[in-house]
């Protein structure tokens, strides 16, 4: 497996997940982008999800295609049912089944309690909570259809949910983002119970704050970083690679006795990082 110049500089990954078949859902941007990416550069082949970002999901596709694994790009609702039942049938034509599924795609509509529509509040739930749902259960219909296949893992197949840090702690002006994410760690943990006695590892990567276009607001001044920082005890932004090694990480053999676990991977911003000079 080669790795090509524009692996963002980042040390050649083993082919952790080589023969395997993968699909990333919201896979145009941000951290899905860089989790596709890092996914076909481990050996797998992989599925880019997209919603709009038509051209961005084609890019992902060709810089995936350079590391010698096959990808499509493949547009889809997560939140509307007959388009994930569509997504996951056109992937078991194409590649024949699924080993991994990164349940990433996810999305914001802030405002105070008292300015939120219930618009706003259904939105974020719908995508970020049932989308998640959703994809999980089309991908465990396939594992446990298929089983182990020793040759390719040790499991009969890996979901990793994007949660974050606000899956525990509250977050003012967002609370139907804080709601979604409190209510992955739970979705990810009941499948991690359900389907675990079936061989299939599900668990959670929380990022903390990822420089993506989602939260560009809270890093993109001097001043918006300098107060971001305060909340990060490793005083750095994170980046969205940081995310997809540790997705590729979890997803991988190397972590098979991992079920039913978070890893943050936020620089410490669940360390309650105001108690560092006080309380
Ligand atoms: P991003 O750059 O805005 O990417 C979001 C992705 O989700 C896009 O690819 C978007 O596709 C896709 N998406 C949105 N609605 C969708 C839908 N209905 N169906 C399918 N795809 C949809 O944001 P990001 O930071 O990479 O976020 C990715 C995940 O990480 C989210 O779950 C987010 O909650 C989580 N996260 C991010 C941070 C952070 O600091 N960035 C921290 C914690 C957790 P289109 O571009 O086509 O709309």
């Amino acid at each position: 497996m080669t790795t090509p110049a524009d692996s963002g500089g980042r040390p050649a990954a083993l082919p952790l997940l080589r023969g395997q078949k993968a699909l990333v859902t919201g896979a145009n941007s941000g951290i899905g982008l860089a989790t596709a990416i890092a996914l076909g550069r481990a050996g797998a082949d992989v599925v880019v999800n997209y919603v709009f970002g038509r051209e961005a999901a084609e890019d992902v596709v060709s810089k995936i295609q350079s590391f010698g694994v096959r990808a499509f790009a493949h547009e889809a609702d997560v939140s509307d049912e007959g388009q994930i039942v569509g997504m996951f049938a056109r992937m078991m034509e194409e590649f024949g089944t699924i080993d991994v599924l990164v349940a990433n795609a996810g999305l914001q509509r802030d405002a105070a309690l008292t300015d939120m529509t219930v618009e706003q509040w259904h939105k974020v739930i719908d995508v970020n909570l049932t989308g998640q749902f959703l994809c999980a259960r089309e991908a465990a219909k396939e594992f446990l259809r298929r089983g182990v296949v020793p040759e390719v893992s040790r499991s009969a197949g890996k979901i990793v949910c994007m949660s974050s840090v606000h899956q525990i702690i509250p977050w003012s002006g967002h609370v139907n983002y804080a709601a979604s994410k409190g209510g992955v760690l739970m979705l990810m943990q009941t499948l991690a119970q359900e389907l675990g006695p079936h061989g299939i590892r599900v668990n959670a990567v929380a990022p903390g704050a990822i420089r993506t276009p989602i939260n560009r607001s809270a890093w993109d001044t001097p001043e918006a970083e300098q107060e971001l920082l305060k909340l990060i005890p490793y005083r750095r932004v994170g980046d969205p690679e940081d995310i997809a090694d540790a997705v590729t990480v979890l997803a991988s053999d190397l972590m098979d006795y991992v079920v039913g676990a978070t890893l943050y991977v936020d620089g410490g911003m669940t360390l309650f990082p105001g108690f560092a000079t006080g309380g």
